[in-house]
């Protein structure tokens, strides 16, 4: 399956310069979703991975099947104000602008092994906010695992020292 030609791209988007991948074209194509999600769990089964984090919003399209084939939880991370109970909060750059994200406190048991999903790999700015998170709640990062990952952008290296995979890479 070429992947890449199930993702569109979208010129200027959200700001002038920025190259978008659009997942949308990918997710409402039944066997490419699949084929995807499938290829994403894979070097992970087998492994214990207690739970599955996924960034808002498409963080959470990727990475809840990808928890349901592995057998694992799925825990979210939202932006500030959406979590109802106690959380955490982290501050981050993104590749256009700052953000800040926020998982709840009990969402993470210390020692819990953690398994970062989300759909795309630009500066490595939200998976390493995500992974300060889960390491401030105890939690053990054991992998990385992305749909795309733009490598010119050097994500990889911001993530040095965690297992990282992609399925496309630009
Ligand atoms: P980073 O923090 O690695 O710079 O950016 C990655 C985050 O921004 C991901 O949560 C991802 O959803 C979002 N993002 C940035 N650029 C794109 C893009 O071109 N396409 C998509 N689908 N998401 C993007």
């Amino acid at each position: 399956m070429n992947f890449q030609e199930k993702i569109r791209n979208v010129p200027d988007f959200p700001q002038q310069g920025i190259q978008f991948k659009d997942i949308t074209t990918l997710l409402k194509d039944g066997p490419a979703f699949r084929l995807a999600i499938d290829m994403l769990a894979k070097p992970y089964k087998g492994k214990h991975i207690d739970v599955v984090v996924g960034p808002e919003a498409r963080g959470f399209a990727i990475g809840a099947p990808v928890a349901y084939i592995l057998g694992s939880g799925f825990v979210p991370i939202r932006k500030p104000g959406k979590l109802p109970a106690e959380t955490l909060k982290y501050e981050y750059s993104l590749e256009y602008g700052k953000d800040a994200l926020e998982i709840h406190k009990d969402a993470i048991e210390p020692g819990c092994q953690v398994l970062i999903v989300d759909d795309l790999l630009a500066t490595g700015g939200t998976t390493m906010a995500t992974i300060k998170m889960i390491e401030q709640l105890g939690g053990k990062v054991t992998g990385l695992a992305f749909l795309i990952e733009l490598s010119f952008l050097n994500g990889r290296e911001v993530l040095a020292g965690y297992d990282v995979t992609s399925l496309v890479q630009y």
